[in-house]
């Protein structure tokens, strides 16, 4: 199946066809269709899938199209919302601003990110001039709306993305309190990688006789990531990653901790080690989150330590190695964690640093995966610390395209 037969306008497919996408993936196959019909959908798609394009594509098609009926588009007068995007973290809302931005390059509409963490009154006053499509965690949008800053009851499409992590999150209340804003008669999109009971309990709420779409198995983590684990006392385990980095030369390591302390205190660490490190976590400020971000990405800091909640979303393409330095305590969350590598048809490697206290976390997941974790055994471990200290010379990591750019 190619992207000319989903019904996507040449300014749409112009777009796409510059990102280097040539074949839809299997939740835009689906996807695509059902939201340009105009029904409610429920999608259950594994991080990586490219389930963003599978929802702003037609979203943008179904925008322009209803563009195109205006009679004078110039004429004078606010803009409405036409979709309106919730997702739980910065983050991801960034990312799918940046989505947005890239497939609508050759349409005339606009599109405003929203979140908090950063002032509220630029945001208010692009809200004044007027968006198409706005993306929105959820609690900056209640903020706005407060401040009666944002006009929903126009909207036309709502997308629920990463539900299950809302709901994780807490949101819950704030995601009926934002649908109570919006009118009744509405397209509904509720995406989650996993489908709880809850989940099933907000679709009913939700959506009005749903197709449902599932492109991966439940919970399943990706034949694309090798994943092993290493048995290690819990006090030597900064040694061991030390180790690992150093021998195996990983430049670009992501690695998960389960404290906000605790990603702190390891980045720190690492970076004395001779490791550059960063960390990015719910204290740390959205310009500090993003500039970590962005040298991670750009290869000037070799490592990112993460919390579970600020790593949710980060889209980073051909990202190799996860490590979880502890095991998280909700199974689930394992197989986010290491979603983050073996993205859209790359392979990845995800480590786990088993000690004692992980032992009944790895029980959980193994459960959940339905599989044991293979163990890699490491013997006394040396290298480091005089590990050079510098990422290979800079090989920029193109976010999108996956191409390597020499710089
Ligand atoms: P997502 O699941 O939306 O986070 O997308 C994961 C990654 O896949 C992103 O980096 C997208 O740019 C990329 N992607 C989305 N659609 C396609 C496609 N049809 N072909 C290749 N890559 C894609």
């Amino acid at each position: 199946m190619s992207f000319d037969s989903l019904g996507l306008n040449t300014e749409i497919l112009r777009a796409v066809q510059e990102q280097n996408y040539t074949t839809p993936t299997p939740i835009q196959q689906q996807a695509i269709p059902i939201i340009l019909s105009g029904k409610d959908l429920i999608a259950s798609a594994q991080t990586g899938t490219g389930k963003t394009a599978g929802f702003v594509l037609p979203i943008l098609q179904k925008l322009a199209e209803s563009q195109s009926k205006v009679t004078n588009p110039t004429a004078k007068g606010k803009r409405p919302i036409y979709a309106l995007i919730l997702a739980p973290t910065r983050e991801l809302a960034a990312q799918i601003g940046d989505n947005i931005r890239d497939y609508s390059r050759y349409l005339a509409i606009r599109s405003l990110v929203v979140f908090g963490g950063v002032s509220i009154n630029p945001q208010m006053m692009k809200l004044r001039g007027g968006v198409d499509i706005l993306v929105a965690t959820p609690g900056r949008l209640l903020d706005l709306l407060q401040k009666n800053t944002v006009e929903l009851s126009t909207v036309k499409v709502l997308v629920l993305d990463e539900a299950d992590r809302m709901l994780d999150m807490g949101f819950i209340h704030d995601i009926k309190r934002v649908i109570n804003k919006l009118p009744k008669k509405r397209q509904n999109l509720l995406f989650s990688a996993t489908f709880s009971d809850e989940i099933k309990q907000l679709s009913q709420s939700i959506l009005q006789s749903p197709e449902s779409v599932s492109v991966a198995k439940e919970n399943s983590s990706s034949e694309q990531i090798t994943q092993y684990i290493h048995r290690v006392d819990k006090s030597r385990k900064r040694e061991l990653i030390s180790y690992l980095i150093g021998k195996n030369q990983w430049q670009q390591v992501l690695i998960f901790t389960r404290t906000k302390y605790g990603a702190n205190h390891l980045a720190e660490q690492l970076t004395k080690d001779g490791i550059k490190a960063s960390a990015i976590h719910g204290n740390k400020s959205q310009g500090a989150r993003t500039k970590a971000l962005a040298d991670f990405k750009n290869g000037q800091i070799r490592v990112l330590v993460a919390t579970d909640i600020a790593a949710r979303g980060l889209d980073i393409e051909l990202l190799p190695y996860v490590v979880n330095y502890d095991l998280p305590h909700v199974a689930e969350d394992y197989v986010h964690r290491i979603g983050r590598t073996g993205r859209a048809q790359n392979k990845g490697q995800a480590v786990s640093l088993v000690c004692i206290d992980d032992l009944p976390q790895l029980k959980a997941i193994e459960k959940l995966l339905g599989m044991s974790i293979p163990e890699i055994k490491t013997d006394g471990f040396a290298v480091n610390p005089n590990i050079k200290a510098s990422p290979p010379p800079a090989k920029k990591i193109s976010q999108r395209s996956g191409k390597k750019v020499v710089k």
